[in-house]
């Protein structure tokens, strides 16, 4: 059944525009709509998580719309974006004689929709390419809006290409399966869209997030096809992140990845610390008088009822001494997205709208990241 369908329609030349779909039972559907683009054959790039399971599915349809389906299955986790990951799939596409006209289907969450798009963005200078995701987060997020990319040793993401798919099949039937913590932590990034875009859904979510919490699957379709509807939106009006728009996705974000570098990667899921950075990002924006504490208290009481974490400083209280406010300011003057060192942040002005703010007074940041006594 198909809850949504979203056509996002791109203006850079090099770019086509995307269908995505949300909805449920849709995996099977994946051979018709590769037949109807013209796609003969193909390879299925699956977690091996999946592999056994929602990957097989795909790999069914496939086979009955009379497609020749090849399989390159990926260990699970982070470790996966790497060089050394994207190489053996190169050189397994070789061997497998893949060319132009092969579609690559990337089965699996943001990890391998990353891996896979990245590595159908070079070979043979850009094959087309499906994203099939079956987490929460690529659901919402990373499956939509074509960034691919693996990480360096030096960071994450250091290396990868624009590069759209032809399409985004997001079958809500198979987040049945989706450990617990990992679907909470998707959650984030939708409370997130809320927030930055919508303050209708904001409260729509106030109202659900009990439901979605316990994965009631009407709320789950709503959130998920509007959270796809909003990022496509954003996507459209600013592809390669030129005019700024695109920014205000990173509603959270500096805030997150600071304290996912400093608690050290794996410690906190990244939609936790998104969440925690949310907090944050409330909060100062209410020390900058931009806010009143309501729209804290209102944002916090839905991550809460989300199941995710929001108490910064008591999760700072937990990690070593090292880790002083003007460690996380150091690392969030790194962050990629950062101008000259000088610290800028997406912050709410209204529930439903925020704004990129920049040469915010590091005093005012450090207060906010000095954790809990006792
Ligand atoms: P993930 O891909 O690691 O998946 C999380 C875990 O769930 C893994 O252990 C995986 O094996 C497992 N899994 C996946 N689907 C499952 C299912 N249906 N049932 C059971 N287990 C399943 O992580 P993620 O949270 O989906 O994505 C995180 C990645 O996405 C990061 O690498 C991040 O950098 C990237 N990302 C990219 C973008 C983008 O715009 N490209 C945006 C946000 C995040």
């Amino acid at each position: 059944m198909l809850l949504e369908s979203v056509r996002l329609a791109l203006q850079a030349a090099a770019s086509r525009s995307c269908e995505i779909s949300v909805g449920s039972g849709l995996l099977a559907s994946l051979g018709e709509r590769l037949s109807a683009a013209g796609g003969s054959r193909c390879v299925v790039i699956a977690d091996a998580a999946v592999a056994g399971s929602h990957a097989a599915t795909v790999t069914a349809g496939l086979h009955q719309a009379g497609l020749e389906v090849a399989i390159c299955e990926v260990p699970s986790g982070e470790a996966s974006k790497s060089i050394a990951e994207v190489s053996r799939l190169w050189n397994r596409f070789a061997e497998l004689a893949v060319d132009r006209r092969t579609h690559v289907v990337a089965v699996g969450g943001g990890v391998v929709g990353d891996l896979a798009g990245f590595v159908a963005a070079s070979y043979a200078r850009g094959l087309p390419l499906w994203q099939v995701p079956t987490t929460l987060v690529a659901m919402v997020d990373s499956g939509i809006g074509g960034k691919t990319g693996i990480n360096l040793p030096g960071g994450k993401n250091l290396v990868g290409a624009f590069w759209q798919p032809l399409g985004v099949v997001a079958d809500l039937d198979t987040l049945a399966s989706l450990p617990d913590r990992e679907y909470r932590s998707g959650l984030a990034e939708v409370v997130k869209y809320g927030m930055i875009l919508d303050a209708d859904f904001f409260g729509w979510l106030e109202d659900h997030a009990v439901s979605l919490c316990r994965r009631d699957p009407e709320a789950v379709g709503r959130a998920v096809a509007v959270s796809a509807r909003l990022k496509a939106g954003v996507v459209a009006d600013d592809e390669r992140e030129l005019t700024g728009r695109r920014a205000i996705l990173n509603y959270g974000h500096t805030f997150a990845h600071a304290l996912e570098t400093a608690s050290g990667y794996g410690r906190l899921l990244h939609g936790e610390a998104v969440s925690l950075g949310m907090d944050a990002a409330a909060r100062l924006a209410v020390s900058l008088g931009r806010i009143d504490g309501e729209i804290v208290r209102r944002q916090a009481a839905v991550l809460a009822a989300c199941g995710l974490p929001t108490d910064c400083d008591r999760f700072l209280s937990g990690l070593p001494q090292a880790v002083t406010p003007q460690s996380l300011i150091e690392i969030m003057r790194r962050d990629k997205k950062a101008v000259g060192g000088s610290l800028r942040f997406v912050l709410p002005s209204r529930i439903g709208h925020v704004e990129l703010v920049g040469e915010v007074d590091p005093s005012l940041v450090e207060s906010l990241l000095r954790p809990a006594k006792g």
